[in-house]
């Protein structure tokens, strides 16, 4: 204890001298006496540096109070504040050794433990000291209130020798532990080169939008009776100059995860508007092009103002563009984005529900959504020729569509006899390999040329080809 005071001492004269509280401050933690991560870093190193010498193992252990936000808001912030502080006693009287003790910041704790086994075997006996710290209850306004926490944890030498390495790691293994919903994380270099490769893949696709790598590739929807062009939905796409072009399925989990997806989006929403208004603008067959549109994107309080800018001057029932939503989007307590698609709506946008069949949607809950279209998912397309069941599921979602008074898209048909069936069952439109994959936008205006009139054909694709040609020496 005595050293420990001296060492404590010593240090704050050496910064009181140079009248600097303002640095002591820095390197300690007021609410709970605390080192702060800077202070414990250099702690660490020390530890680690005798440590060499002696070839002894060390543990850093990063843990988060899970339920602090909860207890803030029902316990008002002085009970959290005081929370920490009665963590902090506990962790003092377990660990005497206060330096090996940090509070990093509003509730993540960190903690040096020497451990004597190879990294598999502590873990269990650190994670079980954790516990039984914190099992009891903390009284809290009167209440025995219960704590849990998630940590994370890193091994000296195993898993790094620099202080600063050790202390991300922590950090990083309690960050996927909460990612992965469970407990207690220990650092994997697997996860760690997986979180790496994500920061860098985001950080190119923000690259990718500063230098206009993404581009639009626009697949028809035909009537199934007249095979007449009714439609396109525009499909995004990476080209990527080191992997040429990526599909969405790929990069669209990283762009909503980081939110980037609001801005890239609203890409999307620019981009299909100009295309759409330039192919009519050419005496091209006049068609509705639909958008894909995430849940995050219809949650940004701007995204009726995103999108109306780019339409309302030029769209006309016609020519336009609609939108497509999954049914998570409008299920459950989805007030604010049901508004959403009705004010889209009453300017005459189109709203179709994708991949229908593969949610939760319930009828009474269909009736009062403001949508136009269903799309039936691929899935069930697929399984048509081989199963009675998936038959009769189609037959099903277009007798649904036609009582609500929408309009039924087949998605992914990619042979004759998919589409014999759905006209049969009365299906209106279909879309799929077999009428045409996504094309570029020249490639696609090339087609409304061929076809635009008088249908898709199947020596559509034969005539393309020449289409193209005399469209790029058109200009
Ligand atoms: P989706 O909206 O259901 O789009 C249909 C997907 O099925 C497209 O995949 C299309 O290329 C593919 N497809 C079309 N016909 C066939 C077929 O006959 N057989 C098979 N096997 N597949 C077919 P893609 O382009 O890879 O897009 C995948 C998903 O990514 C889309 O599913 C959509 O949910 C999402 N997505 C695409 N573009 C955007 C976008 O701009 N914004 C957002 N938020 N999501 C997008
Ligand atoms: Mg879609
Ligand atoms: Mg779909």
């Amino acid at each position: 204890m005595l050293r420990e005071v001296a060492a404590n001492l010593s240090f704050a004269l050496q910064y009181l001298q140079q009248d600097s509280r303002v640095r002591l401050l820095s390197y300690f933690d007021v609410l709970t006496g605390l080192a702060k991560r800077p202070l414990f870093c250099q702690r660490l190193k020390r530890a680690l540096r005798d440590a060499g010498s002696m070839r002894a193992r060390y543990a850093v252990a990063v843990f988060d109070v899970q339920n602090l936000s909860a207890i803030n808001d029902a316990f008002g912030r002085h009970c959290g504040d005081l929370l920490l502080q009665l963590i902090a006693e506990r962790l003092k009287r377990r660990f005497p050794d206060t330096e090996m003790l940090a509070h990093f910041s509003g509730g993540t704790f960190a903690l040096l433990t020497p451990v004597s086994q190879s990294t598999a075997s502590c873990m269990p006996s650190l994670n079980q000291e954790l516990d039984r710290l914190l099992e009891e209850p903390f009284l809290l306004a009167g209440s025995d209130v219960p704590v849990a926490v998630r940590s994370g944890v890193a091994m000296s030498p195993d898993d790094g020798d620099d202080p600063d390495v050790l202390v991300q790691r922590a950090e990083a293994s309690l960050h996927n532990a909460k990612v992965s919903g469970q407990r207690r994380g220990h650092y994997s270099p697997t996860q760690h080169s997986e979180a790496l490769a994500r920061v860098a893949l985001e950080r190119r696709l923000r690259q990718a939008l500063e230098r206009r790598e993404f581009e639009l590739h626009y697949q028809p929807k035909v009537d199934v009776k007249t095979r007449h062009i009714e439609g396109a939905e525009a499909l995004i796409r990476w080209r990527d100059p080191e992997r040429g072009l990526v599909s969405p399925a790929e990069f669209l989990p990283v762009l909503e995860e980081s939110g980037l997806i609001v801005e890239v989006g609203e890409w999307v929403i620019e981009r299909a508007a100009l295309e759409c208004r330039h192919w009519q603008s050419q005496g091209l067959r006049a068609i509705r092009v639909a958008v894909n549109i995430s849940p995050i994107q219809l949650c940004d309080a701007d995204f009726v103002e995103r999108f109306l800018k780019h339409t309302r001057t030029w769209s006309t029932n016609e020519c336009g563009l609609d939108v497509e939503i999954t049914e998570g989007v409008v299920s459950g307590d989805a007030s604010g984005q049901i508004g959403k698609l009705k004010a889209l709506r009453a300017v005459g946008v189109k709203i179709a529900i994708d991949d229908f069949g593969t949610g939760y949607s319930s009828l009474s809950r269909l009736a009062q959504l403001p949508i136009d279209t269903l799309k039936i998912d691929r899935s069930f397309i697929a399984d048509m020729s081989t199963g009675a069941r998936a038959r009769r599921l189609v037959s099903t979602i277009i007798a649904i569509a036609r009582t609500f008074n929408m309009v039924v898209v087949a998605e992914g048909v990619e042979d004759q006899e998919q589409l014999d069936a759905l006209w049969h069952l009365g299906c209106d439109q279909s879309q799929g390999y077999l009428h045409s994959k996504p094309l570029g936008a020249e490639q696609f205006a090339a087609l409304l040329e061929v076809c635009g009139e008088r249908g898709l054909t199947p020596n559509a694709a034969a005539e393309m080809p020449a289409a193209i040609k005399s469209r790029s020496r058109a200009g």
